[in-house]
C-alpha cells in the first residue's frame, strides 16, 4: 500500500472472519494467529513453536512495532519472538522491524537491495502531506510516527527459498517471482496449511498496482504459490479478512485479465494516453485504479518487431 489510497467495492468471495479491524491477535489455525490493525487496515501474522514465535510483517513504525510486540505479549508474557519475515519492503510491513530487537529480520534479496530507497521515497510522501488520512485509518500521529522510524532492514535475505526452524514445526519462506513488488514472498506454515501472502493479495480492497508493482507477471507468481494452497487453505492477505485458495484463484484470474488487456494494447500499436483512458468490460477494477498498471505494463513489454 502506499498512502495514496485504496479503492472499493470490495471483494467478499470466500473471505473469512469480521469484516474490521480486530483487538489482538486472534488464532485461524493451530497456533497461527492474525492482528488486523485500523491504521492501512495491515494484517500482522504471528505463529508459535517449541523454540520462538516468527511475526509476519511488523506495520508501519516504531510505535506501531511497539504495541504489536505488547498484543504478542497480552497473547502469553512468555513468548520469545526469535524471528520477524517482511512480505514486501512497503512501510506498512516493514517499518516496525525495530521494536523486535532480539530477532533475526528474513526478507527477499530484492527487499535488502531496495528498503532503504522506498523508506526515503515513503518518508518523502509523508513529508509532503503530513495530515492524516482518514480514509486508510491513520492519524497525523501515525504519519508523524512513520516519520521518526529509523527503518531497520533484513538480517537474512534469500533468493527463492529458506525455512525458519521452531523445534516442532518449521515455517517456509517461498519467493516465485515479482507481483506487487520484485519481493514478495509468501510464508507457510505446512503443519496447518495457513498461507500468508502479504499484498501479493488484498482482500478489502482491490490488488495495489503501484509504482513498483509487475503487473504482466503477478499473475504468474499467485499461480505458483497457489500450488501451495489446498481447498483447507487459510490464505493470509496483506490487508483484509482471511480468504481460502479459491478467492485467491478468483484475484489471480482478475490480475490476468488486466495483463491481458494491457498487452493486447501495447501489442495495437496505439497510445499509453488512450490506453489509460479506454474502458473494457473484460477490466475487473476501475479504470482510475490501474494507472500505474497500465504505466507499469507499457514500460515492461515491449512489442516482437516484425
Ligand atoms: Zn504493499
Amino acid at each position: 500500500m502506499s498512502p495514496a489510497g485504496r479503492a472499493g467495492p470490495y471483494p467478499t468471495y470466500g473471505s473469512t472472519g469480521p469484516a474490521g479491524p480486530t483487538t489482538g491477535f486472534v488464532e485461524v489455525a493451530d497456533r497461527v494467529f492474525v492482528a488486523r490493525y485500523k491504521q492501512w487496515d495491515v494484517n500482522v501474522g504471528l505463529v508459535l513453536g517449541r523454540d520462538g514465535a516468527v511475526v509476519i510483517d511488523t506495520r508501519a513504525s516504531d510505535v506501531q512495532g511497539s504495541q504489536v510486540l505488547d498484543d504478542v505479549r497480552r497473547l502469553a508474557r512468555d513468548i520469545e519472538v526469535r524471528h520477524v519475515v517482511n512480505t514486501h519492503v512497503h512501510f506498512d510491513h516493514t517499518f516496525g522491524n525495530a521494536a523486535f530487537d532480539t530477532a533475526t529480520v528474513h526478507a527477499h534479496d530484492n527487499v535488502g537491495r531496495t528498503l532503504e530507497a522506498d523508506a526515503e521515497r515513503i518518508k518523502g510522501l509523508f513529508r509532503a502531506d503530513p495530515g492524516d488520512g482518514p480514509e486508510l485509518g491513520y492519524t497525523a500521529r501515525d504519519a508523524a510516527d512513520v516519520l521518526a522510524t529509523a527503518v531497520r532492514g533484513p538480517d537474512r535475505t534469500f533468493c527463492s527459498h529458506a525455512t525458519i526452524d521452531l523445534g516442532d514445526r518449521v515455517v517456509t519462506m517461498a519467493y516465485a517471482g515479482r507481483g506487487h513488488t520484485d519481493g514478495d514472498v509468501a510464508v507457510h506454515v505446512p503443519d496447518t496449511d495457513a498461507l500468508f501472502l502479504g499484498d501479493l493479495i488484498e482482500e478489502s480492497a482491490h490488488p495495489s498496482f503501484g509504482i513498483d508493482s509487475w503487473p504482466l507477471e503477478w499473475a504468474d507468481t499467485l499461480a505458483s504459490h497457489l500450488v501451495e494452497a489446498s481447498d483447507r487453505s487459510v490464505v493470509v492477505p496483506g490487508h483484509g479478512r482471511p480468504v481460502d485458495g479459491r478467492f485467491v484463484a478468483r484475484q489471480r484470474d482478475d490480475i490476468a485479465a488486466v495483463a491481458a488487456v494491457i498487452r493486447e494494447r501495447r501489442l495495437g500499436g496505439g497510445s499509453l494516453e488512450d490506453a489509460l483512458h479506454e474502458p473494457d468490460s473484460r477490466l475487473p477494477y476501475p479504470l482510475d485504479h490501474l494507472g500505474s498498471a497500465i504505466r507499469r505494463g507499457w514500460e515492461q513489454f515491449s512489442p516482437p518487431t516484425p
